[in-house]
């Protein structure tokens, strides 16, 4: 008697199996769960409601048998439930939806990059890279700088000024953080100074009325030209490649003297001459010299002691060589057409 009953729990089990593993949707799981484990007509119910009708041997051999098998469906039951829930609840994929939008990843300003590359240049020869504020007094952007307030600079370098405040103004270059570096730091020093700058400007595509610099400065004893050019020449290299020379020719500043332009071989022609370098073979990107015993003495300095060179680029015009901006205003406008190239 009990072997053709644990026969029938072997058959059920293999047809449970089955009709399980077939079960085409969530619907059809819970029809396996009733027809076999059902309690009123499960089949499997059916069998363990025999088991009193055995003799007591037999009932121990058989139900165990019988509670093993139900253990079996309902952990494949319980198997397939989580794969349909998986499929329709949270983390389902839905061929149907449509496609989202690829992310956009940022990417650093060309402006930002450039001024990194050099930051990180500079710092390899021992400068320190400062800050300085952008709202500056008009000691620190003109006076402190050998430009009194009857100077011509003052005109060429007109910015905003702030309202209550005459003092005040938007600073027109990063110079103005030479004296205040001195007067904190003192002497021997060697600095550099990312910043924007700020101009009363009519715009147009060589112009803007917020743009960047990049100002260097060295003061100790017997710092000379020779140092100026040394570093113009290794910074030059270091952003065009070795090939590039650099040539100084006089230039007035009112914070330096002597001062200069310091001119690169041009990085499209290598010195034969395009329509970028007019010509010439030479590009300008530094305003340079040494500087002014005026801003030495301005930083409480003596300037029979100590001497110094700076420069300064424009970071904007850097960035405009290295990936060829006919537009300044490009750089500002916050176009994401024209970052993201
Ligand atoms: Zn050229």
């Amino acid at each position: 008697m009990s072997a053709v009953v644990l026969a029938q729990l072997d058959a059920i089990l293999a047809r449970a199996t089955d009709l399980i593993s077939k079960a085409p949707d969530a619907e059809g799981v819970e029809q396996c769960d009733i027809g076999l484990l059902g309690r009123k007509n499960g089949e499997l119910t059916a069998i363990l409601k025999t088991l009193s009708s055995l003799d007591e041997e037999s009932r121990k051999t058989v139900g165990a048998r019988a509670n093993q098998v139900k253990n079996e469906i309902e952990v494949m039951i319980n198997a397939r439930r989580r794969e349909f829930a998986a499929l329709t609840g949270a983390g389902a994929i839905d061929i149907s939806e449509p496609v989202l939008p690829r992310p956009e990843y940022g990417a650093l300003h060309p402006i930002t990059e450039v001024r990194q590359n050099l930051e990180t240049f500079f710092r390899g020869k021992g400068f320190l890279v400062l800050d300085g504020p952008e709202l500056e007094s008009e000691f620190y952007n003109f006076e402190a700088l050998n430009i009194p307030a009857d100077h011509p600079a003052r005109d060429m370098q007109d910015t905003f000024y702030i309202k209550d405040h005459p003092t005040l103004l938007m600073r027109t270059h990063t110079s103005g953080m030479q004296v205040r570096a001195l007067q904190m730091y003192g002497a021997p020093l060697a600095a550099v100074v990312p910043g924007r700058c700020f101009r009363n400007e009519a715009t147009d595509v060589r112009h803007e009325h917020t743009f960047y610099q990049f100002e260097g400065f060295v003061v100790g004893e017997n710092v000379t030209l020779a140092h100026l050019k040394g570093t113009l020449e290794a910074a030059a290299q270091h952003l065009y490649g070795p090939q590039t020379h650099v040539r100084l020719r006089p230039k007035f500043y009112p914070f330096v003297e002597p001062g200069m332009n310091g001119e690169v071989t041009c990085v499209i022609c290598a010195g034969q001459g395009c329509k970028l370098c007019k010509g010439t073979g030479w590009l300008e990107i530094f305003g340079c010299g040494m500087i002014h015993p005026e801003v030495l003495k301005a930083a409480k300095l003596d300037p029979k002691k100590v001497s110094g060179f700076a420069f300064g680029l424009g970071l904007t015009r850097i960035a405009m060589l290295k990936y060829g901006v006919g537009d300044v205003r490009e750089f500002n406008a916050g176009d994401l057409n024209f970052l993201q190239q």
